[in-house]
């Protein structure tokens, strides 16, 4: 698994602090993604 980002003091992806990571790699491409530089399996 690559990770494409991870925050250990996380304020707003969740209730409270909290730790939030991000994997990378999506095959799905949505057309309203917030996050494309995370497609690339390569990536990360
Ligand atoms: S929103 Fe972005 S990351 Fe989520 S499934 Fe769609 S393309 Fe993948």
């Amino acid at each position: 698994m690559r990770l494409a980002g991870l925050n250990k003091n996380d304020f707003t992806d969740g209730g409270g602090v909290c730790v939030s990571l991000w994997v990378q790699g999506c095959p799905h491409h949505c057309p309203e993604c917030f996050n494309p530089e995370t497609w690339d399996f390569e990536g990360g």
